[in-house]
Parts: structure tokens; sequence; C-alpha cells
């Protein structure tokens, strides 16, 4: 099968013809029709994810349809459309793993991290891994909201925002053009924030109420002028620009970060003293969070913007993410399958 894999942290893509994968007995093999590039893949590109075996193939915004199943798996059967997230299965038997943590189980796999994943014509996954995919969603639509579709909505709707509160998004790429889709379908007040000021009417287009661009003015003090923000959702991997913002919050307000980055966000504690409020991150979620992300998409016409790539042009593709030149997402589909 055609592959683009990661030989070593720090070198470029490399094209490879690799068997076709087996799927282990509780492992599923999924046929992938397309694959989002995150800007987490730059852990496997970098090797600044810990332990990473190379040459590795990189990959965690899947959508494909289940080309054929291990021997103990009965959850899923051929021909079934599927999607894999980040979150590449789970023990079952630890601490988290017994509260339903599923997420936090402390031997969890990530997919294109800890295996291989959808840079690729096919990949296994864990059959826990595996999320259902709605019909009337597209694979390559689909693929973003595995990983920038869930990891929004996810922490979007665990916070504490309610209809008519007011939510910051901070960045409109890959991860903000869905967040503020998400948070206009729920019912928020929405501001978006960029330091593009040619992204106003797109804000707008996609839900937002508010545009505040935080190149020409003090988002925080934007955010204050509405009322202060319920929840900031931070989207841009920016350290800097989330410390920026975090004087928007309004009382009880929380930053909810998304964005990795490895860089300190600085607060001052007196600032969250006062209005109690607080600084969190949102991991992704499970498969049972990508299918409720993947229904309610396919409910709200939620869709991702993207440009699809060729997986032999992964390398071009990838530098278009890292580069923040990609509106918003790009999408990989295997050579065979791209139609343009
Ligand atoms: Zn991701
Ligand atoms: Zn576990």
């Amino acid at each position: 099968m055609q592959a683009a894999r990661v030989p070593s942290a720090g070198a470029d893509f490399e094209l490879a013809d690799l068997p076709t994968p087996e799927p282990a007995p509780d492992e599923v093999r999924v046929r992938v029709e397309a694959c989002g590039i995150c800007h987490s893949d730059a852990f496997v590109k970098e090797g600044t994810f810990p332990g990473i075996d190379y040459p590795r193939v990189p990959g965690h915004e899947v959508a494909g349809v289940v080309d054929a199943v291990g021997a103990d798996v009965e959850a899923w059967s051929e021909g079934e459309r599927v999607g894999v997230g980040w979150h590449g299965g789970h023990c079952f038997t630890c601490e988290a793993c017994r509260d339903g943590d599923f997420v936090n189980c402390e031997n969890a796999g990530v997919t294109g991290i800890t295996f291989d994943g959808g840079y690729a014509e096919y990949l296994c996954a864990p059959q826990e891994a595996v999320a259902a995919l709605p019909d009337d969603l597209g694979f390559v639509d689909a693929a973003p909201l595995l990983c920038a579709g869930i990891t929004t909505f996810n922490a979007l709707r665990n916070s504490d925002a309610g209809p008519g509160d007011l939510v910051a998004v901070q960045g409109i790429g890959g991860l903000g053009h869905l967040a503020i889709q998400y948070a206009a379908s729920f019912g928020a007040e929405v501001a978006a924030l960029s330091t593009s000021a040619d992204k106003e009417s797109l804000a707008h287009d996609l839900g937002a109420h508010h545009f505040i661009d935080a190149s020409s003015t003090d988002a925080a003090e934007a955010l204050q002028a509405h009322g202060g923000a319920d929840v900031i959702l931070a989207t841009a991997p920016s350290s800097a620009a989330i410390s920026s913002i975090t004087g928007g919050l309004g009382r009880d307000g929380s930053l909810v970060i998304v964005a990795a980055t490895g860089e300190p966000v600085e607060v001052s504690p007196m600032a969250l003293i006062q209005g109690r409020k607080s600084v969190s991150g949102w991991p992704s979620g499970s498969a049972d969070d990508s299918e409720d992300t993947l229904d309610f998409s396919a409910l709200t016409d939620t869709t991702p913007m993207i440009e699809t790539y060729p997986l032999s042009e992964a390398e071009a593709a990838y530098e278009r993410m890292i580069n923040n030149d990609a509106r918003f997402r790009v999408v990989l589909v295997p050579d065979a399958r791209y139609d343009g």
C-alpha cells in the first residue's frame, strides 16, 4: 500500500510502498478515504512526543471504510463507514478506564503515534477506537472532524457556557473555524478573535456575532466591553497570544485551552481570584465522543473548509499546515482515490 511516513525525528516525509497491515484479533482494518493533517502531526514529524518508534506513519483524522476485521471483533463489519481520531484505544482496566474515563487511560494508544496512522491507504485500529460515520457526511468533510471537530465540540459542550453566554474563540484556523460554528449552534453569543483583519466576513459567515481584530485592538478590553467572556476557547497554538486574552474573562469565566503548545501561558493569580476565573485544558475525546461530533455536525451542516492533496504530496500538504497557509484544514486522499 501507499504510505507517507516519517523515517526519523526531524526528517522529511518518505513515500513508501508498505505491506497492507493485517488486523490483530481485536482490530479493525480501515481503507482510508481521507485523512486530515493536524498541527499535532508535528509531534511525529519533529519527534517532540515521547516514545515514538520510527519510521512512523502519522495521521489521526481518518475517515474510511471497514475493510477487514480481526477474529474477535463483533462491533464492526466490512463495508461500514467509520472514522478514527487521536484516541487510539484503551486498556479497560486501569483506574481511569474503571472510571469510564477512557481518554485518560494510562495505557491509551494514540493513532499515528503509538501505531501507524492515516497517511496511508490502510490502517489498523483497536475496535474501541473506531467511530461510526453518518451516511450523509462525506469522507473528506468528516476527516477533520475526527480531531479538530471533536476537540472543539467536546470542549465546548463540557464547558459551562450555555445559550446566550459569551463564548470567545481565539484563532480562526483549523480548530477555530469549527469552534465558531459549534458555539453558534449551541446558542452562544460568539466572539471570534483573530490577528487577521481579513477574516472578519468569514467569521460572521461561520456564525460569529462579533469579530475582534487582535492585531489592532486590545482583545481583552474588547471582550470586557461585551460583558466579559464566560468561556474563551483558545485554539491557535501561540502561548503568548493566549496569555494576552486572559483579561477578557468575565465573572466565573474559564479559559479552555485546546491548542497544544509547549510554552507556558502566563496569568496572574490575582486576576483569577477576582471573579473566580479558571484556566483549563481539554483533550479530544473517545470514539463515542467522535460519533456525537459527527452526528451533530451532520445535523447542523457543520463542515470544515478544506484543501485536498493526494497522499504523494504529503510533504507539501504538511508545509501548508505548519506554515499556517491552509484555509483551513488540509486533507490527504490516497492517490488511487484522489480525483482533485
Ligand atoms: Zn489532532
Ligand atoms: Zn486504561
